[in-house]
């Protein structure tokens, strides 16, 4: 059975074809540049590739391109999409609404679009997309939707709620939802498997750093904390994202730079972060490597970041009274083991011990700490397509 699998932005869709038999990927492809130009690059398991510069006014000729790539072109896979079973989309904003992934119906689109207004970047695309597959490929197609913030309803209210007027609450739904929640159930479960537990049997610290960083504490196999809130922005610093600060910073900005919010947002997601601190770059690898030339910004930012992951991590340990495996993932959770291993180090006194050697293994499956530590450490490479191809299949098969 073939699950294809979307990412949609506004200009942007990622795909991938999934065979759920072996959950091998079969296919995976990027259009961009929609409705301004369009270009597509495709690429077959098997190292064949498939590129194209083809108008893509909007998302239905974005996916009309998919379909050439995918059954025409040098790189096809598949002779028709008659061979797909269902479409599984990544929604980034769910709201409180959505706790679970489900089948796509009017009732759904019209949801996630009205909470575009808490995603306006990212659920009006993923409606886009969703109408475009319906207009590419027709009903006959199952469509499953699956959110980034439903693993993290499960938080109480004593974790979600932020302390302003209770007003805004109710009129505005302002709270903390997350994200990269389907990323942080991924890792999770992969984490009790790993440790032959039920995941109800085991506090486990996740945490998600690549370009967007968040960390997830999760006791009785569900999230009860999660550093990610309203929007991505919070949590602690990003390639380009602030995370968590002293809002009397943000007004005392603004009134000396005559700011508007909107400019204030532009600051705080685009501007911010490792990029703001080091002035070079909003990648980790460029950062590091101007800190080991000696560039004192550079140092700056990557020691902040640390610090700031450290101290998520031992609140989480506080609010869960102790943690049984901590979980590395994403472009850095995955590839650097300086930052695993300071924050191994800072653990001492629940007596983490890693295996140095292990710990330099980047981008593996891999239980980086020893037999002898108090805390079980894993890097664990996340999958968030398989996982939406998973609750998909699922979903269809009900
Ligand atoms: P996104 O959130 O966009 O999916 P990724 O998970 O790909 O991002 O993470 C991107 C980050 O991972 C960048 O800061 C990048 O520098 C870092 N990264 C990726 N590969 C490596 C590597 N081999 N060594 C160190 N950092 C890496």
């Amino acid at each position: 059975m073939k699950i294809f699998v979307v990412n949609a932005g506004s200009s942007s869709l990622k795909y991938q074809l999934i065979d759920m038999d072996n959950e091998q990927v079969l296919a995976k492809g990027l259009c961009e540049r929609i409705g301004v130009t369009g270009a597509i690059s495709h690429k077959s398991a098997d190292g064949r590739k498939y590129e194209a510069e083809t108008p893509m006014p909007t998302h239905s000729e974005a996916f009309e391109a998919v379909v050439y790539a995918m059954t025409k072109s040098e790189a096809k896979v598949i002779d028709s999409f008659d061979e797909i079973s269902a479409i599984g989309h990544r929604i980034v904003q769910g709201g409180a609404i959505f706790k679970g992934s489900c089948l796509v119906d009017e009732d759904v689109i019209e949801k996630i679009s009205e909470l575009g207004a808490m995603a306006p970047l990212h659920n009006p695309a993923h409606v886009l997309a969703i109408r475009a597959c319906i207009k590419t490929f027709g009903e006959k197609i199952p469509q499953v939707v699956v959110f980034d913030t439903s693993f993290h309803q499960t938080m109480s209210a004593t974790a979600y709620m932020y302390p302003l007027p209770y007003e805004y609450y109710e009129k505005y739904q302002v709270r903390k939802y997350g994200a990269h929640g389907t990323s942080h159930r991924f890792v999770s479960d992969r984490v009790a498997d790993l440790e032959c537990k039920d995941k109800k049997d085991i506090k486990i610290i996740t945490c998600h750093l690549g370009n967007g960083c968040s960390i997830t504490a999760i006791k009785d196999g569900v999230c009860i904390d999660t550093s990610m809130g309203f929007t991505p922005l919070d949590g602690f610093m990003m390639g380009t994202r602030s995370g968590t600060l002293d809002p009397s910073a943000l007004t005392y900005i603004a009134e000396k730079e005559n700011l508007s919010p909107a400019d204030i947002n532009t600051i705080c997601n685009k501007k911010s972060g490792m990029l703001g601190i080091s002035g070079i770059s909003n990648d980790n690898r460029d950062i590091g490597a101007a800190a080991d030339a000696g560039n004192e910004r550079a140092k700056l930012a990557v020691d902040m970041q640390r610090y700031q992951i450290l101290k998520f991590i031992g609140s989480y340990i506080a609010a869960m009274n102790g943690v049984d495996a901590i979980c590395f993932t994403g472009g850095i959770g995955e590839n650097d083991p300086e930052l695993r291993e300071y924050v191994c180090e800072n653990l001492g006194f629940l007596n983490v011990k890693i295996d140095k050697e292990l710990n330099k293994l980047r981008g593996k499956e891999v239980k980086i700490s020893t037999d002898e530590s108090g805390v079980d450490v894993f890097v664990i490479p996340t999958n968030e397509e398989l996982a939406i191809a998973r609750d998909t299949l699922s979903i269809i098969s009900k």
